[in-house]
């Protein structure tokens, strides 16, 4: 099977009935044990300091291990992803397009799903019959989520790794099947190890991936990865089509979009209060001003950029936000 490189969430149903393996850059650079590399890689070529360490880690990877095709997201992702696109295109990677078009109309989506199946020749049949395959995997990784505000048997970091490797099913969907079987059949013989505080992370999926167990040393755990979930499809069974499901997903549409989608979580989950990730040189941060008027829910703000491991100005913003949360609890009580 031939490679194919990602560099956000795409209708990796097509490129597998295809015949392709597509695999996402941004894991392969944030779980690398020297992610850093992947930087420095990037920043003799000459990305400048001032941009986000996600785009330099995805230039590193695809350099490193000399990646020959990538799907380029021409609408609904950011604009430093466009300038990546060409860079990599002068390095001599193949670019393939797909949009999330900016309308967020469903014809216009469809639209852009049929011209990406004729472009790959492949039918709806094809596609539809490896949606079909895919749902049974995410309906697994779905109740691993229910689960996690439900019952109080899943740590947030399995929750948002779990999710988060949905995005290429970890490059190969039977061994991923089998990984999630292998940890529904663990989660659903633990006992419930409840925390004091539920909480919510929203905003592009941390580079600081030891967030989760930290806040579990203060008595508080994440039950919601907004942005992880959405990678996961998890309304997948309201969707008729392939054009439904990526109609349905949040991320590369507009704020007001993901924003009913977040306030609903909040609520079903019963939520004490949010963090907001966001990474440095990201233009994603001003949105912050949007989710503190929008969000009727106690929201810290936090950034992260090369460094994969929380700093300790962070940690201690982290902390005072989670007593506060605690006092607020016994309060409300
Ligand atoms: S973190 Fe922001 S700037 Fe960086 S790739 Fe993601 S959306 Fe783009």
């Amino acid at each position: 099977m031939k490679k194919i490189g990602l560099t956000t969430t795409v209708p990796i149903e097509v490129l597998i009935a295809a015949g392709y393996e597509p695999f996402d850059l941004n894991n392969l650079f944030v779980t690398s044990e020297n992610h850093l590399h992947y930087i420095d890689i990037a920043e003799q070529d000459g990305f400048p300091k001032s941009m986000c360490a996600w785009i330099k880690g995805i230039y590193g990877a695809c350099i490193k291990h000399n990646v020959k095709e990538i799907i380029a997201v021409m609408e609904g992702d950011c604009s430093n992803t466009k300038v990546l696109n060409d860079i990599l295109k002068a390095k001599g990677v193949i670019l393939h397009s797909f949009s999330f078009p900016h309308s967020h109309i469903i014809q216009d989506v469809d639209r852009e799903m049929k011209r990406f199946m004729k472009y790959f020749g492949v039918s709806t049949e094809a596609v539809e019959e490896i949606r079909k395959r895919l749902n049974q995997i995410r309906e697994k990784v779905k109740r691993i989520d229910d689960y996690s505000f439900s019952k109080d048997v899943v740590s947030g970091f399995e929750n948002h790794l779990l999710q988060l490797c949905m995005s290429d099913l970890d490059g190969n969907p039977s061994n991923y099947e089998k990984l999630i079987d292998d940890k529904l059949l663990d989660i659903e013989n633990r006992s419930p190890n409840k925390k004091k505080l539920r909480l919510g992370y929203i905003g592009v999926p941390p580079m600081t991936g030891d967030l989760f167990d930290f806040v579990e040393t203060l008595d508080a755990r994440f039950i919601y990865s907004e942005v992880q979930r959405e990678f996961s499809f998890p309304r997948f069974e309201m969707a008729k089509n392939i054009t439904e499901q990526y109609y349905d997903y949040t991320y590369p549409y507009d704020f007001d979009f993901r924003v009913k989608e977040i306030q609903k979580q909040v609520k079903l989950r019963n939520l004490d209060g949010i963090i907001h990730y966001t990474q440095a040189f990201c233009h994603k941060a001003a949105e912050h001003i949007l989710l503190k008027d929008q969000l009727d829910i106690p929201i810290l703000n936090i950034e992260g950029d090369k460094l994969n491991v929380l700093d300790a100005r962070t940690k201690l913003r982290l902390e005072a936000f989670l007593d506060m949360l605690g006092d607020l609890k016994v309060v409300v009580k």
